[in-house]
């Protein structure tokens, strides 16, 4: 998390000099595995954020001595229980570092064993298959969103459900959470707008997973655009279309051309950050805001983050800088917003795979709960991981879309709209049992609550949205009715690893 510091009062923001704010970053384009001179890994990651904040420090000075930040970067914090997972065990605390970046989406290269060697099977399938690696063992798993990749032109040769089949063995099997698609890169420029194309948009709005899509010009959105189009006013695609996202990949490549805006007020498609960089940074979010800023449409829901390593750099420092300059439009929320929340929103559905079954949820609750009992109980969790279990994801609690607060300072509280007490861990036995939802959820009065759920039938967790009105009424009243309280902090511990067994 960055840690900033506003470097003079701003009464209409309620912000005095000095007032502490922190910000929950997420990387929304990263790229893993091998692609020619490219090759990336968790611990590559890990390193280039080092970087990039060595790189932010360095810029800060410049820009402080010209008067052009309304807040000063001062320090990274790690959120404090996946910083505590790594710490964990030797091997893993090397890899504690380059906090800057909190989360990632990550997803292929063009690797050069994507290629696929029989009509049979799909391109990316071993890609894919190390992208599941990384993303859902611990340690990486509470850093890290694995996003599978396709090549669309699967469908012209071979059997024509190939990318489908992988779209849907990628998420159900493999457990990743995103599709990429690179029509540049799969030569599909000319045939956005194709049958094959909405085959696969259709398997990727039914699934609810978003579609990361590189677009190097305004033609290409316009095309992607159009293949969108196409799907509406069928019956075929109504439920498709209330459930697809779209991200647009380097979105700011003319981020003076009206058009992009007008793609973006479209409730499918968001734009991504990279590749932005001098003179075109301001220009984009002046833009955004300027023409999405109109009643009833959140300007900074729109647009994510991302750095696009290893194919760029350090360039990302330059959007951070400029969300907290004083050119930037928007408020501390819209910085969360851009700089973390809104990929959440998108990517962040509780992890789940086929491995899972039905069961009926228990619950056990501890009130007034101190801090150090959290610890104790994340400990006793923490160990299981040392016992034969793995932990294939731990998703903070988030706010409902559309509801994304405005940011707290650190004196009071800090709040940013991530829920740090709050999260889901997705866990399952090494030897191949099923997989559990441990969620864990403190509210404000300091009652914590800990329910063991499985991620198969109605009873299920099947967001991370922290609203008692996103739970179904059959869970909810489940919870309440069988919630047991604990009296000791031992007990709370225990229990959660019986419920578990
Ligand atoms: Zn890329």
């Amino acid at each position: 998390m960055l840690v900033v510091r506003a470097v003079e009062d701003i009464p209409e923001q309620g912000i005095k000099k000095d007032d502490r704010f922190q910000f929950y970053v997420v990387d929304a384009h990263h790229h893993m595995g091998k692609e020619k001179g490219h090759r990336n890994s968790p611990s590559g990651a890990y390193d280039f954020y080092a970087l990039l904040w060595f790189e932010l420090q360095r810029m800060v000075k410049d820009q402080l001595e010209g008067d052009l930040l309304l807040f000063e970067p001062i320090e990274v914090v790690p959120p404090e229980l996946p910083s505590r997972l790594f710490s964990s065990r030797a091997s893993w605390a090397r890899m504690n570092h380059g906090w800057l970046v909190d989360r990632t989406i990550v997803f292929p290269y063009t690797d050069d064993y994507s290629k696929s060697d029989s009509p049979d099977t799909p391109s990316f399938r071993v890609s894919n298959d190390k992208i599941a690696g990384w993303t859902t063992r611990a340690p990486h798993s509470t850093r890290l969103i694995g996003f599978g990749r396709v090549d669309p032109k699967d469908s012209l040769s071979g059997s024509p459900d190939r990318p489908v089949k992988e779209i849907k063995r990628a998420v159900k099997v493999l457990g990743l959470r995103g599709l990429k698609l690179h029509p540049l890169a799969q030569l599909f420029v000319d045939e956005i707008d194709s049958d094959y194309m909405r085959k696969i948009m259709k398997c990727a709005g039914d699934l609810g997973i978003p579609v990361i899509m590189d677009t190097r010009n305004t033609r290409t959105v316009l095309r992607i655009q159009d293949l969108v189009n196409s799907m509406r006013g069928s019956k075929k695609y109504e439920k498709t279309l209330t459930q697809l996202s779209i991200i647009l990949a380097h979105c700011g490549m003319s981020p003076g051309d009206p058009r992009l805006y007008e793609v973006l007020r479209d409730p499918v498609f968001y734009g991504e950050t990279s590749t932005l960089h001098g003179k075109d940074v301001p220009i984009l979010f002046q833009m955004a805001h300027e023409r999405m800023g109109a009643p009833g449409v959140q300007w900074s829901e729109k647009l994510l983050f991302g750095t696009d390593y290893s194919f760029l750099s350090v360039q990302a420092a330059e959007i951070i800088l400029h969300l907290i300059s004083r050119d930037f439009k928007g408020t501390l929320g819209d910085i969360q917003r851009i700089i973390g929340g809104n990929a959440l929103t998108l990517a962040q559905t509780p992890f789940r795979t086929d491995n899972g079954v039905k069961r009926q949820p228990k619950t056990v609750v501890y009130e007034k709960c101190e801090p150090t009992v959290t610890q104790e109980l994340e400990e006793s969790i923490i160990s299981l991981l040392n016992n034969g279990w793995n932990m294939s994801s731990l998703d903070l609690m988030i706010p409902p879309r559309h509801t994304w607060p405005n940011i707290q300072s650190l004196e009071r509280g800090g709040y940013n709209g991530i829920h740090l007490d709050s999260y889901v861990m997705t866990l399952h036995p090494k030897n191949g049992g099923t997989e559990f939802h441990v969620w864990v959820r403190m509210n404000p009065a300091g009652l914590l609550s800990c329910t063991v759920l499985g991620t198969k039938g109605t009873l299920v967790l099947d967001t991370a949205e922290f609203a008692a009105q996103r739970l179904g009424q059959e869970l909810s009243e489940k919870i309440r009715a069988d919630a047991r309280p604990m009296r000791t902090p031992q007990e709370l511990a225990s229990s959660v690893l019986d419920m578990l067994s």
